[in-house]
């Protein structure tokens, strides 16, 4: 009964894969820090500079890229560690650099960046208990699967460029349909949105064919190996994590549904009762002073700060709502002992395995649990035993 926590930051596989990121995060920051430092270099039309926007997405980006390398390991760190990039580029295009000067604007449109992602990191974090937690683990372990090897880059890769081609333009057709358009601006965030949208669909399904092939053949979490005998891995001799992989029935359409609807609901209304404050602030500015100051502050920025705030309000919403639907997912997980997650068949009286292994919550605790297989559809699930406090 091997207490095996937070097998996806050990092993051949998981330093592969924090490496390949690694290589990823320097390169970007190479990128960006020749780019913020190059003299006299001017995007766009100069009344109307794109250059807040590209501090929200590159900083942003670079602070989500070094979540990835394991270098930072809590969301403070990352939130200091991405301030600190964002501040040290502006501080030092200041030293004497042909046709650049720092801006206050520029620092707070690349921390809002930071802060988008942090919250996206928060969102993505551990919930639930031991059941919802190996579920979650299971991923984890997938997506290093994924990300150890150049094949599955290479997808991801291309996957991009296909976003990128694809949204670009249509991003800058919409634009150009406004007053005042800024097809540059619009091209920049179709980019980045086809390129983030593409590959996490690509990464999707290269997780769940991952997913599906380890449920009959399962792989060494450490070496990546499928060399398996009985309980350890013939090629590095470590144990078998039985319980990683679990052949976890998928939900039904109508529970996804139900299960999708609430978080939803929660990130429009967040936009809505944000954008309802800031329009009544407007309207109260010629009857109260308090309300034209907050307004010329919001009114009075530079050139691009609206959409880097609008982005933002965006931004927390939809972490906001994928927080509170992998809340409900996990609830959902951890009840799976009771009621299958597939047929909902009831399985209080099905028995679970002997075999009970220790495993810890998003909480820290640890529980004892087995596995146990739905009669009905043959779906699988994990029963929680009595918690034990040794773990907290
Ligand atoms: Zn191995
Ligand atoms: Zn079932």
């Amino acid at each position: 009964m091997a207490a095996s926590l937070d097998l996806s930051r050990r092993g051949l596989v998981a330093r592969r894969a924090a490496r390949a990121w690694k290589i990823v995060f320097v390169a970007a920051l190479c990128v960006i820090a020749i780019g913020t430092h190059w003299p006299n270099i001017h995007v766009g039309d100069p009344t109307r500079p794109p250059d807040k926007i590209i501090h929200f997405i590159a900083f942003g980006g670079l602070a989500a890229l070094l979540w990835q390398t394991g270098w930072v390991k809590s969301r403070v760190g990352l939130v200091l560690a991405g301030l600190g990039i964002a501040v040290v580029d502006e501080l030092t295009q200041a030293i004497g650099i042909q046709g650049r000067q720092t801006s206050v604007e520029d620092v707070v449109a690349g921390a809002l960046g930071v802060v988008v992602v942090v919250a996206g990191v928060w969102a993505f974090a551990p919930v639930g208990g031991i059941a919802a937690c190996l579920r979650q683990e299971r991923r984890r372990v997938a997506e290093q699967f994924v990300f150890a090897r150049l094949g599955p880059w290479l997808s991801l890769l291309s996957s991009a460029v296909f976003g990128i081609a694809v949204m670009m333009p249509v991003s800058m057709l919409i634009d150009s349909r406004f007053p005042r358009p800024n097809p540059l601006q619009a091209g920049l965030v179709g980019a980045v949105l086809g390129a983030v949208l593409s590959s996490l669909i690509m990464l999707e399904a290269l997780v769940r064919h991952t997913l599906r092939a380890t449920v009959d053949k399962p792989r060494c979490t450490s070496c990546g190996g499928n060399a398996l005998e009985g309980a350890s891995c013939t090629h590095c001799g470590e144990a078998v994590d039985r319980a990683l992989f679990i052949d976890w029935p998928e939900v039904g359409d109508m529970q996804f549904l139900r299960l999708v609807a609430r978080p939803l609901l929660l990130g429009v209304g967040i936009v809505i009762a944000v954008a309802a404050v800031s329009m009544t602030i407007g309207a109260l500015r010629l009857s109260y002073v308090w309300a034209a100051r907050i307004d010329e502050l919001l009114q009075g920025r530079a050139y691009g700060m609206t959409s880097v705030l609008d982005l933002t309000l965006v931004g927390i919403a939809c972490t906001c709502a994928i927080r509170s639907f992998r809340k409900r997912s996990a609830r959902r997980a951890d009840s799976a002992s009771e009621h299958c997650i597939a047929c909902a068949h009831d399985l209080s009286r099905t028995p679970a395995s002997t075999a009970q292994s220790l495993r810890r919550d998003a909480a820290g605790v640890s529980h004892s649990c087995a596995i146990g297989r739905c009669g009905e559809c043959g779906g699988e699930f994990v029963r929680e035993f009595s918690a034990s406090a040794s773990g907290a």
